[in-house]
């Protein structure tokens, strides 16, 4: 099927091309994003999961560490050392004491636990799934949301889950700390922010949001 729509022409030479690069020349980068396609084809679920990050339309940075959290690609130190990357130590950045694994990182780790806590508890939800990090995601929800209001409800998730990728990243670059009070406040101001941006329809100032994130989310049309 591919060959019959191949045109032959005997006035051209013939030349090679390398078929992973728009560009059709070999590079190393090319190389290893090809390995990436064949070694791990994307599976349709994660499409289904980045269909619906889309929606949430938040800030392109946090739909990308979301996204990249929810199909267990982001750049943990377990997950550099099994693609070849050597490192004085696979422990995570924030705790130093369990290996760098996306679980542990945003569900397990003691500082990602602490600002779940302060985070649930300021949002009303009980408790979430603990056990994988799409069953997290799936299970932070509230009853009688709307399809738009759950959208926005989702948004918080994934603000939650890049304000905790931010400072573990501050710490492994520019030796910073994680200060589980300050990731909490960037949470509420950065979900507020986020929400403002989307349009006319959320009109609450940051203190009604601090105070009262649900009755905010409820009256969204
Ligand atoms: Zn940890």
């Amino acid at each position: 099927m591919h060959l019959s729509r191949v045109r032959l022409s005997r006035d051209q030479e013939d030349i090679q091309v390398w078929g992973f690069d728009d560009s059709g020349l070999f590079s190393v980068n090319s190389a290893y994003s090809a390995y990436e396609c064949i070694a791990h084809p994307v599976r349709s679920s994660q499409n289904d999961v980045f269909r619906y990050l889309w929606k949430i339309k938040t800030f392109p940075n946090v739909l990308t560490t979301t996204w990249r959290v929810l199909i267990g690609r982001i750049p943990t130190r377990e997950n550099l050392s099994r693609k070849g990357v050597i490192m004085n130590t696979i422990l995570c950045a924030m705790c130093e004491s369990k290996e760098e694994t996306c679980q542990h990182t945003f569900i397990e780790c003691v500082a990602a636990q602490r600002v779940w806590s302060l985070c649930l508890r300021w949002i009303g939800i009980v408790s979430v799934q603990q056990n994988a990090i799409l069953s997290h995601f799936e299970s932070f929800y509230l009853p009688q949301l709307s399809s738009r209001q759950s959208l926005l409800w989702k948004g918080v998730w994934a603000t939650i889950v890049a304000c905790i990728w931010e400072p573990r990243n501050s710490i492994v670059f520019n030796q910073g700390v994680a200060d589980v009070e300050e990731i909490f406040q960037k949470v509420q101001l950065k979900s507020w922010q986020w929400l403002k941006h989307r349009g006319p329809s959320f009109s609450y100032s940051f203190t009604d949001w601090m105070l009262n994130p649900l009755i905010c989310i409820r009256s969204y049309k």
